[in-house]
């Protein structure tokens, strides 16, 4: 008798076990891959390089010894942060540079857009950025709630092609400054939250970051002001954040890139795209190899090495750090030295005045 019972115990284990991994959701299906091929992590850059698209947040009273120390171990010899701010919080953070590791940092001005179609909003914010770049800052960050959220004092939004901006992007070209800009999102977030959408786990994770076809405005008509205002200001230099968000479309991305000659891109947060197209991304690094900048965005040390992988390696089916950006795995692009050093720093030594070349291989 206790023998059957225990037989029955036994199958029912089997078959509990059995409808659990029946429901497995597809969060949490993460099979260790099987493959055994050459390859493996990589701990530290090739080449000391400059993250062009850093934040750190409070910059003008933070203990940077923490920061530089990971800097240190990744081979990051500059970071950019892009969190500047403007008046008094940039000179304290500039202060703070100067006073700890005055190389090993720069910081970008922001601007704040409260206020724009007051009297003078224009010349008072032209004014200020002058002050900030004299002061120190190297560049201007602009957020991605310019186009999205910011709006002017009759309560419209404002578009990125605003002519009252223009005197903005005009400073930053005649004092030699360039302007890191983030538009939108990815197209994603403006389409169909359904299963056909290569974002879904992300939508369904972040539901907040799902948006209507036309909120504020469709994806596309952010995408074309912030285009046309590049086109307006041929004489200033803009760094498109997220390789702005054509790193699914190469080839569309190049036909911008030869119609913008005063538009480069950046890297950050779109590593996953590029780790699933090795092939056809390496051919577009090589060809646009002066327009392309390392940029990471967060500042999470843990996940640079998938983007050294990615850039260096030609390895094979490796994993990415977020799921939820990428339910694939990634390739190795297996760039040449030449573009490798382009890419992690002689092109920000190019566009943005003043940092260290010191530190920096020929
Ligand atoms: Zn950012």
């Amino acid at each position: 008798m206790n023998k059957i019972l225990g037989y029955i115990i036994v199958c029912i284990g089997f078959f509990s076990n059995f409808i659990e991994a029946q429901n497995i959701s597809f969060e949490d299906y993460n099979p260790t891959s099987t493959l055994v091929v050459p390859g493996k992590k990589i701990i530290q850059a090739k080449f000391p390089f400059i993250d062009i698209h850093g934040h750190q947040y409070r910059m003008a009273n933070q203990d940077l010894t923490p920061v530089i120390e990971a800097m240190d171990t990744l081979n990051m010899r500059i970071m950019v942060n892009l969190s500047g701010r403007s008046g008094d919080n940039l000179i304290k953070s500039v202060q703070n540079i100067k006073d700890h590791y005055p190389n090993r940092f720069v910081v970008f001005a922001n601007i704040n857009f409260d206020g724009v179609g007051k009297e003078n909003w224009t010349k008072n914010s032209v004014q200020q950025l002058k002050e900030d770049i004299n002061n120190g800052a190297r560049g201007l960050k602009i957020y991605k709630s310019l186009g999205l959220r910011n709006k002017d004092i009759t309560g419209n939004r404002i578009q990125i092609d605003d002519p009252r901006l223009d005197p903005i992007w005009n400073l930053c070209g005649e004092m030699g400054v360039p302007v890191l800009i983030h538009t939108a999102d990815p197209k994603l977030f403006w389409d169909d939250f359904n299963g056909d959408n290569e974002r879904w786990l992300e939508l369904k994770t972040h539901p907040r970051r799902k948006r209507n076809a036309d909120n504020p405005v469709p994806w596309q008509q952010l995408i074309d002001e912030q285009h046309n205002m590049f086109k307006k200001h041929p004489n200033t230099t803009f760094i498109n954040a997220h390789m702005g968000w054509y790193a699914n479309d190469l080839k569309k991305l190049g036909a911008l890139l030869d119609e913008m000659p005063n538009m480069n891109v950046e890297i950050g947060a779109i590593i996953a795209e590029l780790g699933r197209q090795p092939r056809f991304s390496k051919a577009f690094f090589i060809k646009y190899q002066d327009r392309i900048l390392f940029g990471k965005d967060s500042w999470k040390p843990k996940e640079f090495p998938t983007y050294f992988r990615v850039l260096e390696s030609d390895d094979e089916y490796f994993p990415y750090h977020k799921k939820y950006h990428a339910f694939w795995a990634m390739y190795g692009l297996d760039l040449p030295d030449v573009v490798l050093k382009k890419v992690y720093y002689k092109n920000a030594l190019r566009l943005v005045p003043g940092l260290d070349k010191s530190l920096f291989p020929n």
